[in-house]
Order: C-alpha cells, then structure tokens, then sequence
C-alpha cells in the first residue's frame, strides 16, 4: 500500500484513537540487531564502570536471555522490563543499581544512534492532529514509556504522542495478543474507535483487527529486509570475536 492509499484509508472515517507501533514504523532502525546493539552499549558502558567490555556485553545478552525465559513462566506473553534487565546484567558482574543506570543511559545512546525518522508514518501523525485526533503509541519493547519519549525527543526533536504504551508497562504484547484490548481499556473507548498502524503484519494487522481495531500494515519493504540480514551477519562475527 502507497503512503498516499495508507493516508486516504486513515481519513474516512476518522477512528477517535489514532495508535502507532514505535520501531520500524515511527522510529526506523538500521540494519543493526539487538546483539550488535548490546555489545557497542557495553563497550561504551564498560570503562564508565571499571569492567571488562566483552564480559559486560555477554552479561547483558545473557540477562536479555534470562529476562524471556523467567518472563514466559512469571507473566506469559509479556515483555521484560528495562529498568530489571539492567540491573541483573550489572549484578552479574558485581555491581549495584548506579551502574544499571549507567547502562541504561549507554544502551539508549547507542539504540538513538541508530534509529532515524519514520516519514510516512510522521506524516500520518501530523494528518491525525490537523483534525484533533488523539494519537498514542502501542509499542513491543523492553523499555518503559518514558524510555520510548526519551528516544523520540532525541531521534524526532519531540514527543508526538498523547500517550506512550509499552508491552513490558502492560503485560501484554502485540506479538502474543492481549494489548489492543489493555490500551482500549485504558483508552475508555470500545475497540471500533481505535485504527493502529505498525510495520509488522502479524502483530501489528492481525492482533489489532482480530481486537477489533481496524488496522493499517504501513511495511518497510524488501531494502530493509536485505540490510536486516547483512546486519544479522555482522553481529554474528562482532560477537564471535568477543
Ligand atoms: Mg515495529
């Protein structure tokens, strides 16, 4: 679907509640993963902290492991909390919470480099308030929502939502189901009044109509895909060389 079709389909008829997914719709990545991610966190976090960077880097992937296995049998179907994956990684290699703040900070830093904006979806946003809509985003991450508003300040100059709802806040996840029917909850409105837009076709188009949302796929094409895939191959050798 063309920006333009994506556009005219949000305007008639306008839903009260306008939803966006944060990464890969709002906030794009480069083709860096998660672990290649970590391990530049950690290498910056490390001399701060007075430890070695490749046993930081393997703490925090570890503790990212760790955080989805405990997760899947304490509250199925949710996302790990930030705030808690720092401060076990930093545990880990004997130190306490002013390190996982620390952390924290060096992970955001690196994950802000790497993220640029999202211009259709901006543009969407922009639509949406030209005709006083409410606008929020629903997002799968580990981070808190003050998290996400701290990126986009850094990444867009701004905040553009009215409110910020993360997975690991809620328990919910969109990969797993159970958000959309949370954020509606919270919301106040009946799940006819919310149209969400979100690069992941499973999650992001399949949970929110199956919630009874209308939904829009706003997908990042077949370039993405490809540097995803050399970005997966780099952090595999990053990693392999410690
Ligand atoms: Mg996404």
């Amino acid at each position: 679907m063309s920006v333009g079709m994506l556009q005219d389909s949000v305007t008639a008829p306008a839903p009260a509640v306008l939803s966006l997914d944060i990464f890969d719709t709002v906030l794009l990545r480069d083709g860096s993963t998660q672990v290649e991610r970590f391990v530049k966190s950690g290498r910056r976090a490390a001399p701060r902290l007075g430890v070695d960077p490749g046993a930081l880097a393997a703490a925090r992937i570890l503790a990212h492991t760790n955080a989805y296995r405990a997760i899947s049998m304490e509250r199925p179907g949710a996302d790990p909390r930030f705030d808690a994956i720092c401060r076990a990684t930093v545990a880990s290699v004997g130190l306490g919470g002013e390190a996982a703040s620390v952390l924290a900070e060096c992970e955001k830093d690196v994950d802000a480099e790497r993220l640029k904006p999202g211009a259709p979806a901006l543009a969407i946003i922009d639509e949406a308030r030209a005709r006083g809509q409410r606008v929020i985003a629903t997002s799968d991450t580990w981070y808190a929502p003050d998290d996400v508003g701290e990126l986009l300040v850094r990444v867009l100059g701004l905040q553009p939502f009215d409110r910020i709802y993360t997975s690991s806040e809620l328990g919910a996840t969109k990969h797993h189901g159970g958000i959309f029917e949370k954020v509606a909850d919270l919301e106040g409105y009946g799940a006819e009044h919310f149209l969400h837009v979100g690069d992941t076709w499973a999650a992001d188009y399949g949970r929110a109509t199956a919630a009874g949302w209308a939904a829009r796929h706003l997908s990042r094409g077949h370039a993405f895909g490809v540097a995803l895939a050399v970005g997966r191959l780099k952090a595999l050798v990053m990693y392999s060389r410690g």
